[in-house]
């Protein structure tokens, strides 16, 4: 009896090890140094978020490098490549058209099963967009991966698709936030929230009120971050997203 369990507490510790190690590195967390680019891609696909490194006038990282590609030209590339992957996959397998110039055009009739929806309907709109080059006011570089929507505190937040609650979030940088996930890889994250209307591993249908809008965690005023990944990996919101959303410094 005694050596069984002795045998059973050998070999279950031997298994979380095992998992334990696949998950994260040893010491966590690791400077950029430390961490091989698959261990970043598996944080990633764990739900750690990428979008807070910044990188100094030289393309070297400097904060949030655990999660980070070490120079902005390797950060770059890997974003260029991941949404060459979600046109492809949107045009492929989701009936997306592609024009010549490359941009692509949902199709008429909606798969309610990616995040083809406006979490805000089309009611606000976009301050900041996807990009790789955003500059800080101390003339250091942040990529932002996600939009960022003007809204009042209290706007309701709608699924931009059919999916199920894969995290509720709770961080000093996302705030109060939700991780959605859909078909075909989709998932969709919503940070600053204000109110949170869903439970972890709850079914969601298009258009229904998951949260409301505000200004917790890492925010200078009451606005929606909003990602959408591909495989767990940060993709340009607007590829996907039904037409009709403006940029506020247009209107
Ligand atoms: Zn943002």
């Amino acid at each position: 009896m005694r050596i069984q369990s002795y045998v059973c507490a050998l070999v279950c510790g031997i298994c979380f090890a095992a998992r334990a190690s696949l998950l994260r590195p040893a010491t966590f967390p690791k400077t950029v140094d430390d961490l091989s680019f698959v261990e970043r891609l598996m944080l990633r696909q764990e739900g750690y978020e990428p979008f807070e490194s910044v990188y100094d006038k030289d393309g070297n990282c400097i904060s949030g490098c655990a999660y980070a590609a070490p120079r902005l030209e390797d950060e770059l590339a890997a974003m260029a490549r991941w949404n060459a992957i979600a046109k492809k996959d949107l045009v492929e397998t989701h009936g997306y058209t592609q024009a010549q110039d490359e941009t692509i055009t949902p199709p008429a009739t909606r798969d309610y099963n990616i995040p083809y929806g406006n979490p805000l309907r089309n009611m606000a709109c976009i301050t900041s967009p996807y990009t790789g080059s955003r500059t800080l006011a101390d003339g250091t570089t942040s990529p932002h991966y996600a939009i960022d929507f003007r809204a009042s505190t209290g706007t309701p937040v709608y699924a931009p698709a059919n999916g199920t609650v894969l995290q509720i979030v709770n961080d000093n940088r996302c705030g109060n936030g939700i991780v959605l996930r859909h078909g075909g890889g989709y998932t969709t994250v919503y940070c600053h929230l204000s109110e949170v209307s869903v439970t972890k591993d709850q079914s969601v249908q298009f258009g229904v009120v998951i949260a409301k809008t505000g200004e917790t965690g890492h925010a200078d005023g009451p606005h929606l971050h909003y990602a959408v990944k591909l495989n767990g990996n940060p993709i340009d919101p607007q590829l996907v997203i039904e037409p009709g959303h403006k940029q506020c410094n247009e209107i």
